[in-house]
């Protein structure tokens, strides 16, 4: 059965005298009620708001307003709601020196004072607190979730829909697989291969930066050796990211089965995309198992969507004109409504999407480009069709959605 998408489109923007109908932050007031997303909250519930939170140099992001919306209609139904991120998967990509550096970048730009609601990192300072939960998924049996998301009674999760290198796009379903999961968890998704870390005698100058880096205590110096313990470690890359010498690498040691995939569907992009996207519909399974039925709700921003996400600082101009904001209780048909949307918006007049030659309602901008401009052949324009469609096989939605325009 088709899925109710709530939706609010931003292109109606003005009334017939010209006059501006209503915010953003109001628009998606409207859509929280019709999508009844306050059913998923409780009197006394620890409610999780998961935003992603972007690199460092990010330009575009949930809007604070709109988080504060959201914050404000939690409390109505006596939740108690906290702002939630996870840490990134590697140090290179992450949060500076961790989570309370995070916040501080945060708090510097004025971005707390206007939540309402604290800000607390889900995997703790470090991304090392999680728990291991099991999950019958398609790939993955086991995947570590962010200790907070873990610990809470509901969870709203508001999205931010980009173009993505590995999923095609990216919005509900990598915010909850990739967002929700600790670090180990993230390093599981992403790793096309199972890897270990390797230490080169010859090459160690024994200045114990490993030994320090290293938030799962996995590294010691005993006898004049560099001890890695595998049961420890969480396959972050930290340490080859921070030892001088390159003393320390990571090995591939097993290669997920190229057969694996076939299996699964008839025809690869590439397997190291196709095992990713499938991973990841397999940590949203996990993710959402903790919590009761009907405690999720998940809205989405289809504004300002750029080439990657806002991880990356290649994120700057958007490739399509703006289109709205959805909300729904079904996690896969409110990214495939999004992702629709997207495809069928112009491409933005300047900026990446003024070098394809076709950027017309219709055609997948995204794919196109990654197409045009990354130096392989592993893309086909709806390769994002991967992890919909691997998370509609585990039973997490559907891909049929009927779209109620709200605003
Ligand atoms: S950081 Fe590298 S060079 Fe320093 S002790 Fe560790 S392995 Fe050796
Ligand atoms: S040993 Fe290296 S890869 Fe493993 S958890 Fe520690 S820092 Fe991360």
């Amino acid at each position: 059965m088709p899925a109710d998408v709530y939706f609010a489109d931003v292109r109606n923007q003005y009334d017939k005298h010209g006059f501006p109908t209503m915010s953003n932050p109001q628009r998606v007031q409207k859509l929280f009620e019709a999508a009844d997303l306050g059913s998923c909250i409780s009197e006394g519930d620890m409610v999780a708001i998961k935003i992603p939170f972007g690199g460092l140099t990010r330009q575009y992001g949930i809007n604070p307003f709109i988080v504060s919306v959201v914050v404000e209609e939690v409390k109505k139904r006596g939740g108690i709601p906290f702002i939630t991120e996870t840490y990134a998967w590697h140090f290179s990509m992450s949060w500076g020196a961790g989570a309370p550096s995070g916040l501080m970048n945060i708090a510097k730009k004025g971005y707390t004072q206007l939540l309402g609601a604290p800000l607390i990192f889900a995997d703790g300072i470090k991304g090392v607190h999680r728990e291991v939960v099991p999950v019958d998924g398609l790939i993955l049996k086991e995947v570590d979730v962010a200790g907070e998301i873990y610990q809470a009674d509901a969870m709203i999760v508001i999205s931010h829909l980009t173009g993505h290198p590995m999923s095609g796009y990216a919005a509900t379903l990598k915010n909850i697989g990739m967002g929700c999961s600790a670090r180990r968890g993230k390093a599981m998704i992403h790793a096309g291969a199972e890897t270990k870390v390797v230490w080169n005698k010859e090459k160690c100058i024994f200045c114990l930066r490993c030994t320090r880096v290293c938030a799962s205590k996995a590294i010691s110096y005993e006898n004049n050796e560099i001890r890695i313990d595998r049961d420890l470690c969480i396959g972050c890359g930290d340490c080859t990211f921070f030892c001088p010498t390159g003393a320390l690498r990571m090995e591939v040691i097993h290669r997920h089965p190229e057969e694996l995939a076939k299996l699964y569907k008839g025809q690869l992009c590439s397997p190291a995309t196709e095992i990713q996207q499938i991973k990841l519909a397999d940590a949203v399974k996990a993710i959402l198992s903790t919590f009761k039925e009907g405690k999720v709700g998940f809205i989405n921003d289809v504004t300002n969507v750029t080439y990657e996400c806002d991880c990356s600082p290649n994120a700057t101009v958007p490739i399509i004109c703006d289109v709205g904001f959805l909300a729904s209780k079904d996690p896969v048909a409110i990214d495939k409504a999004a992702i629709d949307l997207a495809i069928q918006s112009p491409g933005y007049p300047v900026g990446l999407a003024s070098l394809l030659e076709d950027a017309s309602p219709g055609v997948d901008k995204a794919g196109s480009l990654y197409k045009k401009l990354l130096p392989n052949d592993i893309y086909r324009e709806d390769f994002w069709r991967i992890h919909l469609e691997a998370a509609e096989k585990l039973g997490l939605g559907t891909l049929e959605y009927n779209l109620k325009q709200v605003v």
